[in-house]
């Protein structure tokens, strides 16, 4: 608190991040990054651009980076936006998109970041409850056209639950929609869901958002992207040029670009969490834990002897993090992120001595 602070400042309600300690060493399972390196093409790509060339401001469009992302998907360069993580084009995805005036509706159990730009931004949030094996209810986001709501944001997969919507049911929140912007955020889509790219095609009020964070391993460069018409995108150009017009630097430009064309390595690395997310989630459920069934590089859990909160705890002090919210409805749940087979056989040894 302090008078200097303004009036909305002392109103937020900022977004917590997962812990990431920096005092000792922790298996960390908590954040959903990735445990495999990123393409090995992306870090000799980041190398080569650190070089005298840096003087220079870097394209503003990153114009190599947006038609390398419509080549992977494609789109049509004019579909495409970039920013500087999937959080900052999200955050302008608020500012240009959404009908400010009216609720924004949202899962209740969803990504964090949304009800923190609600209140940065002044919008009231809606949300509408899971059912009560976490699914979405589609019905519940399909009343009166939307005249009623300012837009619509969810992940797909969803977060925490890590359960994924079918494109049938989007379509069917799409076409009820057609009055606003329906954002679906397929930060997880790479680790086995449908993207709903082809939808674009038909429906001007979607936009999908996507980061090179988790799939990629890229989470310390902090690039992300949008897909959507574009009058959509142009949008999100006019709050991007009124905020920061440079937001990504050269090395995340030149290392994003590299990435998204190294299509073998990002099968690879998927393959392999798929894998073993598959093999957790059998492992945890012998262990009578209830398991939600995932389709991203993390699973959602309840031990069903064991206080969540504890083992949690327990298992930070031996040196592993995994992540533990305290939400009613999700209080008895560990989120797990999926880590190499070797980490992730430390982590069930470690529960099966504390269950
Ligand atoms: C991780 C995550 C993001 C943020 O990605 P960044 O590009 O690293 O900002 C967005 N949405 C969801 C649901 C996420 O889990």
């Amino acid at each position: 608190m302090s008078k200097f602070w303004s009036k909305r400042a002392h109103q937020l309600d900022p977004y917590t991040p997962g812990e990431q300690p920096q005092d000792q060493q922790y298996i960390k399972l908590n954040t959903n990054e990735n445990p495999y390196p990123p393409s090995p093409k992306a870090i000799e790509a980041m190398r080569l651009a650190s070089d005298e060339l840096m003087r220079l401001y870097p394209d503003p469009t990153a114009r190599d980076l947006k038609q390398a992302i419509a080549d992977f998907y494609t789109l049509d360069y004019e579909q495409v936006f970039v920013g500087n993580s999937s959080d900052e084009v999200l955050a302008h995805t608020f500012v240009a998109l959404l009908k400010q005036d009216k609720p924004l509706f949202s899962p209740d159990i969803s990504y964090g970041f949304y009800p923190a730009y609600c209140s940065l931004f002044n919008i009231e949030n809606t949300k509408i409850p899971l059912a009560d094996d976490f699914t979405i209810c589609v019905e519940d986001y399909c009343k009166d056209g939307g005249k009623d709501k300012g837009g619509i944001i969810f992940p797909n997969p969803n977060a925490p639950s890590g359960i994924a919507l079918s494109l049938n049911d989007i379509e069917i929140i799409l076409k009820a929609n057609p009055e606003v912007v329906v954002v679906i955020d397929e930060a997880y889509i790479d680790f086995g869901a449908d993207t709903a790219v082809p939808l674009i095609a038909k429906y001007p009020n979607l936009l999908i958002t996507q980061t090179f964070s988790k799939s990629r391993s890229l989470a310390g460069l902090r690039v992300g992207f949008a897909m959507g018409h574009p009058d959509l995108i142009e949008g999100l150009e006019r709050v991007k040029n009124s905020f920061n017009s440079y937001p990504l630097d050269r090395v995340a430009i030149a290392g994003a670009t590299a990435s998204i064309k190294d299509t073998k390595h990002l099968d690879n690395t998927c393959q392999k969490i798929i894998k073993t997310r598959e093999r957790v989630s059998l492992a945890l459920e012998k262990m009578d834990f209830t398991v939600l069934p995932s389709k991203t590089n993390f699973v959602f859990a309840k031990p069903n002897q064991a206080d969540a909160k504890k083992l949690y705890l327990d298992l930070k002090e031996q040196g592993l993090l995994v992540r533990y919210f305290s939400a009613p409805r999700i209080a008895g749940f560990l989120r797990i992120t999926i880590g190499t087979n070797e980490e992730m056989d430390e982590f069930l040894l470690k529960i099966e001595k504390m269950i």
